[in-house]
């Protein structure tokens, strides 16, 4: 259903500020953010360096990617709409000196005010939780810079996905709390993909994200059944 309101599903705000005080407990109810943050700077980098170039973390929670993407020297502007995740983003970044700068702002109206004014956008495990997942991907084609990179990481929706990421995920091996996720809300990669296109956007790669619950592992590579990582890029040329 298209929303013409802000692009904002205030249920799932309110579970991600009652969350705000486990952002940074690495054990805790967000620790699966924690683990496959490595596996996500690592994609990124593999595609676009970072080093003094001015990124975009959109739907950021609590500065997770976006203080490590500091740490490799890029100049991170991190937007929310949840206060609370902010507040959390902010005394962290704070108290370990890594410099990002934190706004309430939706990506649709950062887009009009600041058109083109990243290298790089990053959005992970933000379209499962919006009204509408193709107004974040052109409202992110609007912020990055033409030649910039977009990155994006969602879960797949197909009976397999619904097994691992809300049976598996949730109930059984409790890696993310109950009702974290709702299934209808998941994307394929060939919506992803369509909704790229249709802002311009140039497909670049994808790749999966698994979890291997007998070494308590998380790796990147093979099939994008559930969880996965996709890069596209602006073109240089106007199109
Ligand atoms: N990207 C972070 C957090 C993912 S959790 C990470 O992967 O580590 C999803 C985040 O999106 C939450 O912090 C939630 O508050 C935020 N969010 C939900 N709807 C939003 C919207 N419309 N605009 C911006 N952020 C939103």
């Amino acid at each position: 259903m298209e929303n013409h309101g802000a692009n904002v599903d205030p249920v799932e705000l309110s579970k991600f500020s009652s969350l705000a005080d486990h952002w940074w407990d690495r054990g805790g109810a967000l620790k699966a953010l924690h683990d496959i943050n490595p596996l996500r700077l690592s994609y990124i980098l593999a595609h676009a360096g970072v080093n003094g170039k001015r990124v975009l973390d959109v739907g950021c929670g609590g500065g997770i990617l976006a203080e490590a993407l500091a740490e490799k020297g890029a100049v991170v502007t991190g937007i929310d709409m949840s206060g609370a995740a902010l507040a959390a983003a902010k005394q962290h970044s704070v108290q370990f000196g890594r410099r990002v700068e934190y706004r309430q702002l939706t990506a649709e109206s950062l887009a009009t005010q600041a058109p083109a004014s990243f290298e790089v956008v990053v959005c992970m495990e933000l379209l499962e939780h919006v009204p509408s997942p193709p107004r974040i991907v052109r409202a992110c084609r609007e912020l990055v810079r033409p030649g910039g990179h977009i990155f994006f990481a969602t879960l797949n929706r197909n009976p397999k996905s619904f097994l691992f990421a809300i049976i598996g995920a949730e109930y059984l091996l409790r890696l993310v709390s109950k009702g974290t996720h709702s299934y209808t809300k998941f994307v394929t990669p060939r919506e992803l993909k369509q909704w790229g296109r249709t802002s311009g956007l140039t497909f670049e790669s994808a790749t999966g994200m698994h979890y291997n619950p007998l070494m308590r592992r998380y790796s990147l590579g093979g099939n994008v059944h559930v969880n996965y990582l996709m890069c596209f890029k602006r073109p240089t040329a106007p199109r």
